[in-house]
């Protein structure tokens, strides 16, 4: 009897304080992350929090009741990078309860959930603002690679820069983020893929705020892509580890021990970067998504193969064989998937080199010679790598030379004077030339 009466009379003195100030929370920081589709507010909260928001007209602003909280520090925004969001202002209601208002450049729809703690965040409180009757960002991304009906369609490559904005990814010993050196790689590789005939290159990511794992496949999925490649860079605890590894998606079980533990940790991305967890599942049963996905393992096995052995030319490697495990980002049931960590971020010369422009050329070089010969195998019918790759003919145009052609088509002009038996430099227009494989 005494322990409960002692108990009693605690939970009463809980309570006392409860009505108090000290079982009220603090709002520490608002960041503010501006993407083309969509702006984020996040409120950085000591504690789990009841609260309500609803949106007023004329002027546009988002109102967020927040129950028994108080602020830190004024709430200020960085004007540079506040997307929709005009002005913050914030005040005192009812005595303990905060009201935070957002002031917004036009009407906007908003989207708001809580967040527990992940990474090097506590609790938050995530408000994302949708442009209202904006196009999706699926319908901006098909308009832009919307193939040209007449001829021959390009190879289309979905680069996808790991993290951003609320999740910074590994971190340096220098203090370099992992979604700032793979964002910068990922532009370096669209360049490059672009200046390839046949191929086009879309990036799913293109600044600094976080795109959720699944709707990032997706992305690439309703651009059609022909290949999703998701670039990040590793870290591990001994600093000494370094090197490039590449993987495929494996829904049964991890190659290794290690490949499941990165597996796991760049899945961890979703709580870090903030999504909403109670989104709808996937409309696809999971026999049709077995089916699609058989053959799209076949494609993404052989697109790791040739990324890894050209990897394998440019530096340092971590795994000597493609790597398989369980990663949300590349289960897109058609669209063949690769994730390639091109180093360890926690290696400080591996950090530095990912940092200097001529690595991130040289290893981006590395990964489209990959991706060419695997479009030169794989690439349908349709396609002007079909048409133009080995074993196809070529009709001589006024003006070509066998140097020009044997460029276009990466083979040498000895190997073409061998196939078609031909001595000397003259080739007349009109005339149909074997194209032979091989450099
Ligand atoms: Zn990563």
């Amino acid at each position: 009897m005494p322990v409960i009466r002692t108990l009693q009379s605690l939970i009463a003195i809980a309570l006392l304080l409860g009505v108090t100030s000290a079982w009220s929370g603090e709002v520490r920081s608002l960041r503010v992350w501006a993407g083309p589709d969509s702006t984020r507010a996040v409120l950085d909260l000591d504690q789990k929090v009841d609260y309500r928001l609803f949106t007023l007209d004329d002027p546009a602003r988002v109102v967020i009741d927040i129950d028994r909280v108080s602020v830190e520090r004024a709430l200020s925004l960085d004007e540079e990078h506040s997307g929709v969001i005009r002005r913050v202002r914030h005040g005192v209601r009812d005595g303990d309860n905060l009201r935070v208002v957002l002031d917004l450049e036009d009407q906007a729809r908003p989207q708001s959930f809580l967040l527990a703690p992940a990474g090097e965040y506590g609790h938050r409180l995530v408000v994302d603002l949708y442009p209202e009757d904006a196009q999706s960002p699926q319908e901006r991304v098909r308009e832009a690679v919307e193939p040209a009906m007449d001829g021959e369609r390009d190879m289309i490559v979905a680069i996808d820069a790991g993290h951003g904005g609320e999740d910074p990814g590994a971190i340096g010993p220098s203090g370099t983020y992992e979604k700032t050196v793979v964002l910068a790689l990922s532009r370096e590789l669209q360049a490059q893929i672009n200046e390839e005939p046949g191929m086009r290159a879309v990036l799913i990511r293109t600044g600094d705020y976080y795109i959720p794992l699944e709707e990032r496949y997706e992305r690439a999925r309703k651009a059609r892509a022909d290949l999703f490649l998701s670039i990040h860079a590793d870290a591990f605890r001994d600093f000494r580890v370094r090197g490039s590894s590449v993987y495929v998606l494996s829904r049964r079980g991890a190659s290794s021990e290690a490949a499941r533990r990165l597996a796991n940790s760049e899945n961890r991305s979703d709580l870090v970067g903030g999504v909403k967890l109670d989104r709808e599942d996937d409309v696809l049963s999971s026999v049709l998504l077995d089916l699609s996905q058989n053959v799209a393992m076949e494609y993404s096995t052989e697109a790791a193969e040739a990324i890894l052995g050209q990897l394998a030319r440019v530096g340092k490697q971590h795994r000597e064989r493609v790597e398989r495990a369980n990663f949300v980002v590349l289960r897109s049931p058609d669209v063949p998937s690769v994730l390639v960590e091109v180093g360890f971020i926690s290696n400080p010369s591996d950090e530095a080199n990912l940092k200097t422009g001529s690595h991130r050329r040289q290893v981006a070089g590395a990964i489209v010679n990959g991706v060419r010969r695997h479009f030169f195998d794989t690439a349908p019918h349709g396609t002007w790598i079909a048409a133009n790759r080995a074993g196809s003919r070529h009709i001589v145009e006024r003006g070509d030379t066998l140097g020009v052609i044997a460029q276009r088509y990466r083979t040498s002009v000895s190997r073409i004077r061998q196939a078609n038996d031909i001595e000397g430099d003259t080739i007349h227009p009109g005339a149909v030339l074997v194209i032979p494989a091989g450099s």
